[in-house]
């Protein structure tokens, strides 16, 4: 069976050779008699893989050496519930801008003990603009100020507009949520106290993060917590504070490599460019057949969702797309109609193939 160009949200594609590597080393890696799901992690087989991965992902995205990188084990989510633990103490304000669904989600994860301030919110406008910066309502002396670097179900985007991404907040550190777009284009982590990345949109599969912080942070008293849920002793403890997910770790590690090979971030910055500048202007050039909704100075790169004007096309859209061996284009809940995301691990080609695809239904309906 030929696999199909997958545009799904998360867990999203992984590339192909990744899968044959992982495939090749499932029975056993390298010389270790046992695969890697099957030996210690403390072990020297993959001790040298957690190394290297944090190597290679430190080239890829020229992380400062006054940045440590942890590889921690559940999702995006779990990271905004342990950044306000580790970061903000009892009674400190943190600042939440929210340009779409996770960064609300972003919100629920805070205990009472922080005085959370929405200094911007996108919702009253549907989340299709992000408030323009001079409307931020920021608490001066906060423990930090949060963004959403790229909202995933919204497609919506800090895009250069914005610095690319990074808004000036001044002095309060700023700490923005890279799940889906992380690696997508040359980043200065300097412009930012703490990076987190669930690793299923862009860097491999789920059950894993990665968190990027500023090490001076580190030193922060944060609030009463297991010491689980502690940042500093995950880093002390080279992120095995108990037994981590080692093949997610491993399976990133590979996409990470990959990457590199591929040319790195300014190979996939272009790719970005050409692959969602063929999919908004098939959009936008249909006459109003397909639509999407989103500002064009915040339209996300690696998530376009679109809309059928005759939403009863729908299911046969989904059908037709499967058939030409497109899958994952059913949009959110949240929202409905569909959307395509197209992370680093989506070539050109997938892209041409959905809007050839998108061309021939709109002939047909149309
Ligand atoms: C997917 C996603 C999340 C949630 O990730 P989980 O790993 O499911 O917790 C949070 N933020 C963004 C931007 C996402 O894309």
């Amino acid at each position: 069976m030929a696999r199909a160009y997958n545009f799904s949200p998360g867990p999203a594609a992984l590339p192909e050779s990744v899968l044959r590597q992982a495939q090749s080393d499932m029975l056993e890696w390298g010389d270790a008699g046992a695969s890697i799901v099957e030996i210690s992690h403390r072990g020297p087989e993959f001790m040298q893989i957690a190394a290297q991965t944090e190597a290679d992902l430190r080239t890829l995205l020229a992380v400062p050496d006054d940045y440590a990188v942890l590889f921690v084990p559940g999702g995006a989510t779990t990271q905004q519930a342990l950044i306000a633990l580790n970061f903000a103490s009892e009674g400190d304000a943190v600042d939440y801008v929210v340009s779409g669904h996770w960064g609300k989600t972003a919100l629920k994860q805070l205990t009472p003990a922080v005085r959370l301030n929405i200094a911007a919110s996108g919702e009253a406008d549907g989340y299709h603009t992000i408030p323009a910066r001079d409307s931020w309502q920021l608490t001066p002396g906060a423990a930090y100020v949060h963004i959403t670097a790229n909202e995933t179900i919204h497609g919506v985007e800090f895009r250069p507009a914005w610095g690319n991404p990074a808004p000036d907040v001044g002095d309060v550190p700023l700490f923005a949520d890279f799940s889906s777009s992380i690696a997508s284009e040359p980043l200065d982590i300097s412009r930012y106290a703490l990076i987190y990345a669930g690793a299923q949109k862009n860097l491999g599969p789920v059950g894993i993060s990665v968190v990027i912080v500023r090490r001076d942070l580190l030193e922060r008293a944060g609030q009463p917590r297991a010491h689980m849920f502690n940042y500093k002793a995950q880093l002390e403890n080279d992120s095995m504070l108990n037994t981590p997910p080692t093949w997610n770790w491993y399976l990133l590690g590979l996409t990470v490599k990959w990457m590199l090979g591929e040319g790195g971030t300014d190979e996939f910055d272009r790719r970005s460019d050409v692959k969602s500048m063929l999919l908004y202007s098939t959009i936008d050039g249909s006459g109003g057949f397909y639509r999407n909704d989103v500002d064009a100075s915040v339209r996300s790169r690696m998530n376009v969702p679109f809309f059928l004007a005759d939403e009863a096309l729908n299911d046969a859209f989904l059908s037709g797309a499967r058939e030409a061996g497109l899958i994952g284009l059913k949009g959110h809940r949240v929202l409905g109609g569909m959307r395509a995301s197209i992370y680093n691990a989506m070539p050109v080609e997938g892209v041409q193939a959905l809007v050839g695809y998108m061309q021939e239904f709109q002939k047909r309906h149309g």
